[in-house]
Parts: C-alpha cells; sequence; structure tokens
C-alpha cells in the first residue's frame, strides 16, 4: 500500500465537473485581471471568517507583505516603517513569515515557541516587550499546522503595548478560536491559496482579510501599483492580483471547506486514537489551549519524536510519505542572520526542528489509508 501525504488527484477528481465550469466560465468572459469571480470569492471570504473586508492578492506571501505594509499606513500615514521598527513572530514557520516583514521594512524579532502546539509562546513575547521592547510594532502570529495561537493572550498584549496583530492564516483557513475564525481577531489575516494548503487553487493566490477600513483600502491600492486609479498613485505598491482564474476555481472548492477539514479531522482522531500512548512518540495538543477553545483544522498532523529520522526512513520503506515541517529554524537561515533580533535561547525551536514529522493527512483519506499509517508507526515504536 501506498500512502501519500496530500492526495491532491483524488480531490480534484472529486469535484472535477464543478472545476471545469469554473475554468470555461472565466475562458469564455476572457475577464482574467480583477474579473467579477475576485470579488464575488472576497465577498464568501469575509462572509466566511466574519470580516468587513477581504482582499484577494497574488499569494500568501504578499497578503502578508501588503497587510504589513497597510498596517505601516495606518499606524505612519505612509506605507514604510521607521529603520529598526520591529515585528514579534516564530521561528518555526515557513520562511515566507519572516521575509514577509523584511520585504515590508521591518525587522523580525524570533522568540520561542510552545512545545505542545508548535505556536509562539506568548510568555516569551511579553518578556522581550518588557525587556526591550521599546521597538516593537507589531506581532506576527503564525497559527502552525491549523491550530490557533493563544488569541486572548496575544490580543491583550498588543492592547497594553498600543501593537498591531498580523495573524499568518496560511495554514488555518477555517480554523477557529473561541466563536471566531481565525483572521478576524487580529488587524488583519493573511490567507494563502497555494496548491497544498487547506483551500488551495491551482497556483499561487492570496488573500488580506480586515475589519479596519484603513487597511482593506490601502491593501486594495497596495495590489495595484498604489494608485485609487491608474493614473491617481499616491503609494508604492505592488502588481499582486489574485488571478480572476484562481478565485473562479476558488469559489468552486470554498463550498467543500468545511467538509473537508471535517474530514482531515476524522483522520486525526482515528491518529488520536491510535496513536496515543506509544512509548517515544508525542501526538499534537488539540481543543483547549488554556481553557480557551479552539478548533485545529489540521494542516499538517505533526508527531515529535526523537527517533524522527529513523521512523521517516522506516515509513519511507513501507509506502507511506511523511514530511518535516520545519527542517531549520528561521533564526538559523543566513537571509536572517544579521537582519533579525533573537529574542532567547530559542532552543524550544532548534528542538523542534530535530524531532518533528508530520504524517499523511487529507480530506478525503480513508480510514484504510491511515490504519495503514498507524500499523507501520506501532511496529516502528515495537522494536
Ligand atoms: C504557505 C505559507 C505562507 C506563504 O504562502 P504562499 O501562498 O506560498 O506565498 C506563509 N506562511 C505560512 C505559515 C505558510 O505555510
Amino acid at each position: 500500500m501506498k500512502v501519500s501525504i496530500l492526495n491532491l488527484k483524488r480531490l480534484h477528481e472529486s469535484i472535477k465537473p464543478d472545476i471545469d465550469k469554473a475554468i470555461a466560465d472565466v475562458f469564455n468572459m476572457q475577464n482574467f485581471i480583477l474579473g467579477s469571480q475576485v470579488s464575488e470569492l472576497e465577498t464568501k471570504v469575509a462572509d466566511y471568517i466574519g470580516t468587513k473586508h477581504a482582499v484577494g492578492v497574488a499569494s500568501g506571501t504578499d497578503a502578508l507583505v501588503i497587510a504589513l505594509k497597510a498596517a505601516a499606513y495606518k499606524m505612519y500615514g505612509r506605507e514604510s516603517y521607521n529603520e529598526g521598527d520591529e515585528i514579534i513572530t516564530t521561528p518555526f514557520t515557513f520562511v515566507a513569515t519572516g521575509d514577509s516583514i523584511l520585504l515590508a521594512g521591518a525587522k523580525p524579532v524570533f522568540v520561542g515557541i510552545d512545545p505542545g502546539t508548535c505556536n509562539i509562546n506568548t510568555e516569551e513575547v511579553k518578556k522581550y516587550i518588557s525587556e526591550s521592547g521599546s521597538r516593537v510594532v507589531g506581532i506576527l502570529p503564525v497559527h502552525i499546522y491549523g491550530q490557533s495561537c493563544d488569541m486572548h493572550e496575544i490580543m491583550e498584549i498588543a492592547k497594553e503595548n498600543n501593537l498591531c496583530v498580523i495573524e499568518d492564516v496560511a495554514q488555518a483557513f477555517g480554523g477557529e478560536w473561541e466563536d471566531k475564525k481565525l483572521g478576524s481577531i487580529g488587524g488583519a489575516g493573511c490567507m494563502s491559496f497555494f496548491p497544498s494548503k487547506n483551500l488551495g487553487c491551482f497556483g499561487d493566490g492570496g488573500m488580506v482579510v480586515t475589519n479596519d477600513d484603513v487597511i482593506a483600502g490601502t491593501a486594495g491600492m497596495l495590489r495595484k501599483h498604489g494608485g485609487k486609479d491608474k493614473y491617481n498613485v499616491d503609494l508604492l505598491g505592488h502588481n499582486s492580483r489574485l488571478d480572476t482564474l484562481q478565485a473562479s476555481i476558488l469559489l468552486a472548492k470554498i463550498k467543500y471547506i468545511d467538509l473537508w477539514n471535517n474530514g482531515r479531522r476524522n483522520v486525526a482522531a482515528v491518529y488520536n486514537k491510535e496513536l496515543s500512548g506509544i512509548d517515544g512518540l508525542v501526538i499534537p495538543a488539540d481543543g483547549l489551549i488554556s481553557t480557551h477553545r479552539n478548533l485545529h483544522v489540521y494542516h499538517q498532523y505533526t508527531c515529535r519524536t526523537d527517533r524522527r529520522d529513523a521512523l521517516q526512513a522506516f515509513l519511507k520503506e513501507r509506502g507511506v510519505v511523511s514530511m518535516v515541517y520545519y527542517p531549520v529554524s528561521l533564526h538559523k537561515q543566513k537571509l536572517f542572520m544579521d537582519k533579525s533580533v533573537i529574542a532567547g535561547d530559542l532552543q524550544t525551536s532548534e528542538q523542534a526542528v530535530k524531532q518533528v514529522l508530520s504524517l499523511p493527512i487529507d480530506p478525503l483519506q480513508n480510514e484504510e489509508e491511515t490504519m495503514y499509517v498507524v500499523e507501520q508507526i506501532k511496529e516502528f515504536f515495537a522494536k
């Protein structure tokens, strides 16, 4: 038996007629740039997430850069940061989280993570701000693997210190904190529609969601060169629009997002039941973070073990694909070495990169496949 980490072909087959029609519509309309499907999707996503606005952009990375620049505009009345302005984030994430801060002209501050969820440790955020945080202007929490950060703490810290919060929701479309969808809690939320994300398109795509009129208006300008229209340009912007073709595909897919996230949660429930109590294996925390309810949407199902590399090799031999997200902490990458602040020793992140292993999970993964993965893991740890 072979089990891939994510079976995109099967997912596509399951809704192929919807997708074919969506694509044909755009080809017939020839409305490739900011066509009606883009605003239709923006309305759908804003309604779904529970924000007043949504702005489609070319990628999740651009969503972060543009949201950060829009937050600067809200603070300073210009789309740039002051030299030395700092944004606190996690080093345990995809590179885009950190490079978007640099691209927006601010400086990333990396703090440690919570070993249970691999999300940013809010105690360390507080500690950095109280010890040396006068230059901190914002926090960029990443809902890693599809699970919420402690948004209660983060919003409290932000309120006390007058900071902007930009949520990186790239892995957590549909995830919740208490009764709110992720992306609707901070000043803005950034979605990625990269093909392998929980809601993915057929190329690159992203979106900024926000309740803030200034951030939404600025993001809407920044995605098309910084102008209210083509020939009245006020800001230094980007060419970063969500393609109509991608929006049309996403409109066909968004109908299924709850069903698909539930499918992922069902797979996770089997893993949770079958893999708990195995000596040497730590399964992900799910459900409650410091008594606050959260809905984990399992972009990844990520275990931890000291025998990670051996387990991955064993699974590969048995036809099971697993992945290491992430093998290198951002503060150890050359790009960030002289351009970031390392707050504390970051051992929590350095330990995680050695131990994490993400198992196959996808919305349509059947019990037989999941149990096959479980059996191989049990066999490995029995040795
Ligand atoms: C995928 C991802 C991004 C970037 O999204 P793109 O659409 O690939 O630009 C940013 N942050 C995190 C945590 C991601 O997983």
